[in-house]
C-alpha cells in the first residue's frame, strides 16, 4: 500500500476546500488505522488459514476461498481505489469486500460464538468515514444481517435471537455515533479549510499589495523610463510566477519590445512584430486583459531550445491618456495554466507602470521644454520676465537683468517693486507700475512705454501679457520690454528736423501768399484770366502747405512738452456748440445734419477749452467731411466716474477693420482721395490723440464699414 502517496494526495486535497467530505480526523482514522486494521488482518487471516486447513478439514473450503477472495479485493481495491479518493460505487464494493472478509475471518475462527465478532464494528465505522448517514444505516444494517447469517436455521434460542438484535443496534447505534463525529469532523475540517485557504489567499494578497506598494514607491523616484519597464517586467513576472515577462510599447504605431525576462535576455531586445493574425492581439488593442492558452511564441527570438514550446499566456494592455499604449505579457509553460485573477495583479502593474512612464515622459518633456525656453531667454535681444500668479518674477532672461542690473538678482521679487526701483517715467494708459501688473494679472493685455534710468537712462516699449491655465485661471504674466532709445533719438531728431524745417518754410511761405495775394488784388497790374487762374492755385496751395507746416508744429509742440495741459473749468455744452455753429454752413451745402444732443446737467469740465474744440472740431470735421449728402454727425455725452465720455457719430462711409487700429497714427489716411475734400494730410487725429491723452483720457473709434463710424474720448470732469 502507498501511504506516502496518499498523504501527498490527501495534502492536495486539503488545498481544495471545494471538496466535500475531506476531514482531517476521518483522514488520520484512515491513514493511521487501516494500516493497524489491515495487519491485524493478515494475522488473523494467516492464523485462520492455518487453523481451518489444519483444524477444520475441507468443510470451510467456500469460507476460505470466499475470505482469500475478500481479502485480495480489499488489497487490490485499496490499491487502485484508495479510500481517499471519494469514489461511492467502487467503495461500496470495497466495503462488502471488507465485510465479507470479517464475516469470513469471524466465521472461520468460531462461527457465532467467536469472540472476534467485534471486527464487524470495523465495517460501520470505515463506512462513516465516506458515508453520510442513510449510507451508513445501509452498511450497518448490512453488517448485522451478515452477522445474523450463521444464526439462521434452527437452534437459535429467544436469548441469542435478543442478543443478535441487540448487537444490530450496536452497529447502527456505532455507525451513527461515528458518523455524527465524522460529519462534524468533516465540517470543522471544511470550515478551517476555508478559513485556511482565506488566510493563505490574503496574505497572497497582502504580499501582492506590498510588492505593488514598493513599485508604486520605486516609481516615485524614478524618472528612467528603461529602468521602469525593467522593474515593471521584472514584477510582473515575479508576482505572477511566470516563466517569463514581456513589455511592448506602441512607438509611432509599431509594437517594440521595450523589455523582456525570461526566455529572453535584456540584451537581445530589438522590434519586434507581434503577429496580426493572432486574435489576442486585437483584443488588446482594443484594452482587453487576455489569457492564452497553448500559444506558439514563434514570433520572438527564442533559444532553440525552448523555439518549439507552445505557452500559456496572460496579458494586459497598458493604457497612457487612455489609449492603449502597449501591454505587459507574462508566459508560462503549457503545464501551468494561467488564471484569471493574475490579470488583476497585472492590470495593476501595468496601471502604475502607465502613470510611471507619463510621469517620466512628462518630466523628459518637460526638462526639453525648459532648456528650449532657457535657449529663447538666452538668445533674445528683448527683455522678459515671467512672474507668477501674485507678480512674483520667477524668469528673467539676461537681458531684462542687464536693463534693470542695479536692481541685482530679480527672480523671487515682485514685479512691480522690481520696476519701480529703477523706472523714472511711465506711459502705460494712465496707469501706474503697480496698477498696470495688477491689471495685467487680472487679465489684461497692456502696452506703453517707460524709461529705466540707470548708467544711462534706456526707454523701451511695455508689453505686458497676461498668462491664463487651461481653466483660464491666472496663472501670472509676461512682460517684454523692447528697448526703443535708439528709435526715439532718431525720432527725436526727425521731430526736431521737421519742427526747424517748418519754422524755416513758415517766413517764405508767409510772403508767396502775401506776394500772390497782392498779385490778386491787381497790386502790380492788371493779370489777365489766366494769369489770375494759376495765382489762385499758387493761393491755394501755399495754404495747404501753411496748414500742413501748422499741424507739424503743432503736433511737434505737442509731443514736445506733453504733460502742459493748461487745466481750465468750461461748460462743455457751450463748448461744443461753437464747435457745431462753427459747421452750420459747410453742413447745410453739403445736406448734412449736424446735431448737439447733450441732456441738461452734464458736469463742467476741466480741460484746456482750446485744445479741446480743435480735437472736437477735427472729429465733427471729419465726420462731414466722409459722409455723403443726407447723413447726420450727431454729438452726445455722458458722465463715466470722473470723466465726461464724448461720442460723435456719423451715418458716412466707415473704415475698414483693418484701418481702424491705426487711424491715430501721424500721417495715416484710411481713404485717401475717397473724401471730397482730399485735403487731409492724416495729422488731425495723431494731434487730437496727443491733446487727449495729455488731458489724462482716452481716445478711440468703432466703425461699420459702409455705415459710419463713432469716435469716443474721455476729458476730465472738474472736481
Ligand atoms: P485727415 O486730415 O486725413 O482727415 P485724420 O487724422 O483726421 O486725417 O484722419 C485720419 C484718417 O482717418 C482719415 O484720412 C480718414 O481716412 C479716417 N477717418 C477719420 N475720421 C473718419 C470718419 N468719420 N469716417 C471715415 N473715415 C475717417
Amino acid at each position: 500500500m502507498d501511504y506516502r502517496g496518499i498523504l501527498s494526495r490527501r495534502r492536495a486535497a486539503r488545498s481544495r476546500p471545494e471538496d466535500p467530505g475531506r476531514g482531517d480526523i476521518s483522514h488520520l482514522l484512515f491513514v493511521t488505522a487501516r494500516p493497524g486494521i489491515q495487519l491485524l488482518w493478515t494475522v488473523l487471516v494467516s492464523a485462520t488459514l492455518v487453523y481451518t486447513l489444519v483444524q477444520s478439514g475441507p468443510k470451510h473450503w467456500w469460507a476460505v476461498a470466499l475470505m482469500l477472495g475478500s481479502f485480495a479485493v480489499v488489497i487490490v481495491g485499496n490499491h487502485f481505489f484508495p479510500f481517499d479518493e471519494y469514489k461511492p460505487v467502487l467503495f461500496f464494493v470495497l466495503m462488502v469486500a471488507s465485510l465479507a472478509l470479517t464475516a469470513g475471518i469471524v466465521y472461520l475462527t468460531g462461527n457465532r460464538e467467536s469472540l472476534l465478532g467485534f471486527l464487524f464494528f470495523a465495517v460501520p465505522i470505515f463506512a462513516s468515514a465516506y458515508y453520510g448517514y442513510p449510507g451508513t444505516l445501509l452498511v450497518s444494517l448490512l453488517t448485522a444481517l451478515v452477522r445474523y447469517i450463521p444464526f439462521m436455521g434452527a437452534g437459535v434460542t429467544t436469548l441469542e435471537h435478543v442478543s443478535l438484535a441487540l448487537s444490530a443496534l450496536t452497529y447502527v447505534f456505532i455507525g451513527m455515533m461515528s458518523c455524527y463525529v465524522v460529519e462534524g469532523e468533516k465540517m470543522y475540517a471544511r470550515e478551517s479549510g476555508e478559513y485556511r485557504h482565506l488566510l493563505e489567499l490574503s496574505r497572497h494578497r497582502e504580499r501582492d499589495i506590498s510588492r505593488i506598494y514598493n513599485l508604486s514607491r520605486r516609481f516615485s523616484y524614478t524618472l528612467d523610463i528603461d529602468t521602469i519597464l525593467k522593474t515593471t517586467a521584472a514584477l510582473a513576472r515575479q508576482m505572477l510566477s511566470a516563466e517569463g515577462a514581456l513589455l511592448f510599447l506602441v512607438e509611432d504605431s509599431r509594437v517594440e519590445l521595450k523589455a523582456a525576462l525570461g526566455l529572453l535576455p535584456f540584451t537581445d531586445l530589438q522590434p519586434i512584430v507581434v503577429p496580426s493574425d493572432r486574435p489576442w492581439k486585437a483584443r488588446l488593442e482594443r484594452g482587453e486583459p487576455v489569457i492564452i492558452e497553448k500559444e506558439s511564441l514563434d514570433w520572438l527570438p527564442l533559444p532553440p531550445e525552448a523555439a518549439g514550446n507552445s505557452h500559456n499566456l496572460a496579458a494586459v494592455p497598458l493604457f497612457m491618456g487612455g489609449d492603449v499604449a502597449g501591454y505587459v505579457v507574462c508566459f508560462s509553460e503549457q503545464t501551468r495554466p494561467m488564471r484569471s485573477s493574475s490579470l488583476e495583479v497585472l492590470s495593476t502593474i501595468a496601471s502604475q507602470a502607465a502613470m510611471a512612464v507619463e510621469k517620466a515622459r512628462l518630466y523628459e518633456t518637460t526638462v526639453e521644454d525648459k532648456a528650449k525656453v532657457e535657449a529663447i531667454l538666452g538668445t533674445l535681444r528683448d527683455g522678459l520676465v515671467l512672474t507668477d500668479e501674485h507678480g512674483t518674477i520667477v524668469e528673467a532672461n539676461p537681458v531684462f537683468d542687464s536693463m534693470l542690473s542695479p536692481v541685482g538678482e530679480v527672480v523671487g521679487s515682485p514685479l512691480a517693486e522690481v520696476l519701480s526701483g529703477a523706472v523714472t517715467e511711465v506711459e502705460i494708459g494712465g496707469l501706474s507700475l503697480q496698477e498696470a501688473v495688477l491689471a495685467t494679472l487680472e487679465g489684461r493685455t497692456i502696452f506703453g512705454e517707460m524709461t529705466i534710468s540707470r548708467d544711462s537712462r534706456i526707454a523701451v516699449q511695455a508689453h505686458l501679457i497676461p498668462l491664463r491655465d487651461p481653466m483660464s485661471r491666472n496663472a501670472g504674466m509676461v512682460l517684454f520690454l523692447h528697448d526703443i532709445t535708439d528709435l526715439k533719438r532718431v525720432d527725436e531728431m526727425k521731430s526736431n528736423f521737421v519742427s526747424n524745417v517748418s519754422h524755416e518754410l513758415r517766413t517764405p511761405l508767409t510772403s508767396i501768399a502775401g506776394f500772390v495775394s497782392l498779385l490778386l488784388a491787381g497790386r502790380a497790374g492788371s493779370l489777365n484770366p489766366e494769369q489770375e487762374k494759376y495765382l489762385k492755385v499758387v493761393r491755394q496751395q501755399s495754404g495747404n502747405l501753411t496748414r500742413l507746416i501748422e499741424n507739424l508744429l503743432d503736433l511737434s509742440r505737442l509731443q514736445a512738452s506733453p504733460q502742459k495741459a493748461l487745466r481750465e473749468r468750461a461748460d462743455f455744452y457751450e463748448l461744443a456748440s461753437a464747435c457745431c455753429r462753427q459747421f452750420a454752413r459747410t453742413a447745410q451745402s453739403r445736406d448734412i445734419e449736424v446735431r448737439l444732443s447733450l441732456r441738461d446737467g452734464l458736469p463742467d469740465v476741466s480741460v484746456d477749452a482750446g485744445r479741446i474744440s480743435q480735437v472736437l472740431t477735427n472729429i465733427i470735421d471729419n465726420a462731414i467731411k466722409y459722409s455723403q449728402p443726407g447723413g447726420l454727425v450727431e454729438v452726445s455725452a455722458a458722465e463715466n466716474g470722473s470723466f465726461l465720455q464724448v461720442q460723435v457719430s456719423d451715418t458716412g462711409i466707415g473704415i475698414a477693420p483693418s484701418s481702424l487700429p491705426h487711424i491715430f497714427d501721424r500721417f495715416f489716411q484710411a481713404h485717401p482721395g475717397d473724401a471730397e475734400d482730399p485735403t487731409g494730410f492724416g495729422l488731425g487725429l495723431a494731434i487730437s490723440r496727443e491733446i487727449i491723452e495729455m488731458h489724462g483720457g482716452r481716445i478711440w473709434a468703432e466703425s461699420d464699414l459702409g455705415r459710419g463710424s463713432s469716435f469716443y474720448f474721455t476729458i476730465p470732469v472738474h472736481q
